[in-house]
């Protein structure tokens, strides 16, 4: 194809894609509408990652230095599809700014968002400074000052995680697992013991979800080597009792209610349908499933595609997706734009 292919998001799924197609010849134009590439992991200064205990700066860093500056990769920063036009073969995509940019195929890689937690309020964010979200702590312990209680700096004592904020949550429409939370809040656990030796953590849970080979080096590990403990419980609400937080609920293997103080409080948040996602439907003129992300037209047979011929979707633009299966996906869909071919050509140019 003479023409670039358009991916838009840099995050893992768009580098990964960028890479694959600049790796075999492929002209490329990433638009990434923030000012730095790396997606969530870089945006949102993760730690480090599952499954690999690399910090996500050099990870998803190493993903982006091998894409910014190459030759036939042209990189939009700040930058967003405001129109796109044509057909497949030849689009026209016109930025925000009036730039026009030329493209016979697209992939969408525009990712997810991270579910906002003054949406459960009962469980306290937004009320109490000391109860954070797992996107916070990951960050505490990238900056490496370690973990703290936000409101007086102090070293807490006793740390609850609570599972399942925004996920798994019909009342408030959000009925899908979010898939890597269980695994990434059991890493963050044993990061926290192993910051902070004095420090107990807590895991409130309504089932564990580390699914695959995680079960062994996460759920098993963060129990049996760094003595994180876990609570089946149904959580009513997060208070205060002036001095510490207090996590109030059923536990559900005793039955019985429990009301157990702690310094701070960590909700394990899940991944929202990116907030762009009506808009990016209704630019490229592709469906949203009935969550809210951005639909796949097949499972199996069309691995990549949207509705719209011409147009690819991959990562957690799809829905929530971890990491490596991200990176896979951008690379399925490199291959899929790569081979796509106009109905009525014979090749793409
Ligand atoms: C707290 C937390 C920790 C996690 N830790 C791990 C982990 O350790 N291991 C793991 O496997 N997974 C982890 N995940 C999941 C991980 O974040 C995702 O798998 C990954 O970010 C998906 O990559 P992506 O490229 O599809 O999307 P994203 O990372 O969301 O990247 C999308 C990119 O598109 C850009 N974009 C969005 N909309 C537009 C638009 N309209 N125009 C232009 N650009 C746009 C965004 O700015 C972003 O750069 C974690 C998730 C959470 C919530
Ligand atoms: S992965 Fe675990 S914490 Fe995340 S939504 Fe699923 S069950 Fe809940």
């Amino acid at each position: 194809m003479t023409k670039p292919v358009l991916i838009v998001g840099g995050g893992p799924a768009g580098l990964s894609a960028a890479h694959a197609l600049a790796s075999a010849g492929q002209k490329v134009v990433l638009v990434e509408k923030e000012d730095r590439l790396g997606g969530a992991p870089i945006l949102d200064g993760y730690a480090k990652l599952v499954p690999s205990h690399e910090w996500a700066k050099d990870a998803i860093g190493a993903m982006v230095d091998r894409v910014q500056g190459r030759e036939g990769v042209d990189v939009r920063l700040n930058a967003q599809v405001q129109s796109f036009d044509g057909e497949p073969g030849a689009f026209t995509a016109t930025l925000k700014d009036g730039t026009k940019i030329e493209a016979g195929s697209t992939i969408l890689t525009t990712g997810f968002t991270h579910f906002d937690s003054v949406n459960k309020p009962e469980w306290g964010f937004g009320t109490y400074p000391d109860v954070v979200t797992t996107v916070q702590v990951e960050q505490m312990i990238s900056s490496g000052k370690g973990i703290r209680c936000p409101s007086d700096g102090r070293v807490p004592d006793r740390v609850a995680i609570l599972l399942c904020v925004g996920s798994r949550d019909r009342q408030i429409g959000r009925e899908w697992c979010s898939k890597i939370c269980c695994t990434v809040s059991a890493n963050i656990a044993m990061e926290i013991r192993e910051l902070s030796p004095k420090t107990n953590v807590y895991i409130y849970y309504m089932d564990i979800r580390t699914f695959g080979l995680y079960e062994g080096d996460y759920y098993w590990a963060s129990q049996e080597v760094h003595k994180v403990k876990y609570i089946k419980a149904r959580i009513a609400e997060v208070t205060s009792d002036g001095k510490r937080l207090l996590v109030k609920g059923e536990d559900t293997l005793i039955k019985r209610p429990v009301s157990i103080p702690f310094d701070m409080v960590v909700h394990a948040i899940g991944m929202d349908p990116n907030v762009d996602n009506m808009t990016i439907s209704s630019v490229f003129g592709v469906d949203l499933n009935k969550y809210g992300y951005i639909a796949k037209q097949s499972t199996y047979a069309h691995l990549a595609e949207t509705n719209r011929p011409g147009v690819f979707v991959a990562g957690a633009a799809t829905g929530p997706e971890t990491i490596d299966d991200s990176i896979a996906q951008g690379q399925a869909a490199a291959m899929a734009a790569l081979n796509f071919k106009p109905a009525g050509k014979v090749a793409a140019e």
